[in-house]
């Protein structure tokens, strides 16, 4: 809308998108730093910090980090360009605007993309996959592309069981997986998993604004490094994981970003991951009792088993245009709420549930969200959402007492350190 048609909009606006998330202040201030020589003999304490940090966050010991000045997207070019070579058999699923773009990609770059298409809500298809898999005993197939959690469904995958699917038809295919509205906020285990390529990006569970890619590739991803033809060069794995072992980039790192990750991790470690994971497991709670018990809306997730603990998407009723609803929360309310995208489009709207958070924010999001409902003309019944919200976090009180209580002891055993 033009300038002049827009009123000042006062106090803070509410970003409920699953990405970009809030940036905590302490991220924020970690950034403002004066830029300084990249090549200097200091420079390497950070690279090595960072490059620790995020192998621990992917759970992995045996794999190697890299982190390339790009969005998520780049990460996934890295990921298959340094891997695959053209003409190259690839096994995805498409169950969502992420894992669609992902195929998209790999089609693009002229890899022989086999498609299992699913509906949108659904996650990895695991017996499908094992189908394909078993018939496949010349081992054609080079790469599985999974999407661990579909952002534009709200769906989580179960990778766990997508691996030993793979095990149980003993096939050598790498595992290709996007972690990037996962990473940081839901349990993820490159090792354990046997994932061998792990994609991410900075601006959801990391809290930093975009512009990270960041990849985890197994010992077996880095082998095939040596043998993959598909062309690359900014993105090429082997210049970056060769400066960075000496603490170094092959061309000049975002610097501000480097900081605030630094920053970021810190204080992911610092509350323990186990304990993030369990916060966005509870907040998501909170959410989706004011959606489901609350409003009386579907998800577009079809299964409790696959309920994203990042971003719900929430289905408005037949004859409503969910883009409204979206239009109206951020002109009247400045919140912003995610739109649903490509197949989806106009039929749901998104609260991402991840990041800096705590439920009182995401009670702005549901009041909001359930004004701007009521504007549109959707029927719910006013205070609903909050209400079920309200019910579900103060009905799992024990949590946060049992993180303040762990807290308690970390802190005392801090001291005692
Ligand atoms: N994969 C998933 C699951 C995402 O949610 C996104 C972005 O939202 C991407 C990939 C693409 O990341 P980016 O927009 O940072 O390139």
């Amino acid at each position: 809308m033009h300038e002049a048609a827009m009123p000042r909009m006062t106090g803070r606006n509410f970003l409920f998108v699953p990405g970009p998330t809030n940036i905590p202040d302490r991220v924020q201030r970690a950034m403002m730093v004066a830029m300084e020589d990249h090549r200097s003999s200091k420079f390497p304490e950070l690279t090595a910090r960072v490059l620790a940090g995020l192998r621990k966050l992917f759970k992995t010991e045996s794999g190697q980090i890299a982190i390339f000045p790009s969005s998520g997207t780049g990460a996934w070019e890295a990921a298959l360009t340094n891997t695959l070579s053209p003409g190259d058999a690839v096994l995805a699923a498409r169950f969502g605007q992420f894992s669609h773009l992902w195929i998209d990609m790999a089609q693009r770059l002229g890899f022989d993309v086999q498609v299992l298409e699913c509906e949108w809500g659904e996650g990895v298809p695991i017996e499908r996959v094992a189908q394909v898999l078993e018939k496949d005993s010349a081992n054609r197939i080079k790469a599985i592309l999974a999407c661990h959690n579909e952002t534009a469904t709200g769906v989580t995958s179960d990778i766990a069981g997508l691996r030993r699917a793979i095990d149980d038809a003993r096939h050598r295919a790498l595992l290709f997986v996007d972690g990037v509205s996962s990473i940081g906020c839901i349990d993820f285990r490159m090792d354990e998993w046997g994932v061998d390529l792990a994609v991410c990006g900075s601006q959801k569970g990391l809290m930093l604004p975009p512009g990270l890619g960041i990849v985890g590739a197994s010992k077996r991803a880095v082998e095939a490094m040596s043998s993959a033809t598909s062309r690359r060069c900014y993105f090429d794995l082997a210049d970056m994981m060769k400066n960075n072992a000496t603490g170094y980039f092959p061309y000049t790192p975002p610097l501000s970003l480097l900081y605030g990750l630094r920053e970021s991790l810190d204080m992911l470690f610092e509350e323990g991951l186990d304990a993030v994971f369990a916060r966005h497991r509870h907040l998501a709670g909170g959410v989706r009792a004011a959606v489901t018990e609350g409003w009386k809306l579907p998800l577009c997730a079809k299964a409790p088993h696959w309920y994203s603990d990042t971003v719900s998407a929430i289905v408005v009723p037949r004859g409503i245009d969910a883009s409204r609803v979206i239009d109206i929360a951020f002109k009247r309310y400045n919140l912003a709420l995610g739109a649903g995208l490509s197949k989806v489009a106009g039929k749901v709207f998104r609260i991402g549930h991840l990041g800096d958070l705590n439920e009182l924010m995401l009670m702005g999001a549901i009041a909001g969200a359930e004004m701007a409902m009521l504007d549109a003309g959707i029927n719910v019944t006013a205070g609903s959402g909050v209400a079920a919200a309200s019910r579900y976090w103060r009905g799992q009180r024990g949590f946060r007492d049992r993180t303040v209580d762990g807290e308690r002891q970390l802190g005392e055993a801090r001291a005692a350190a």
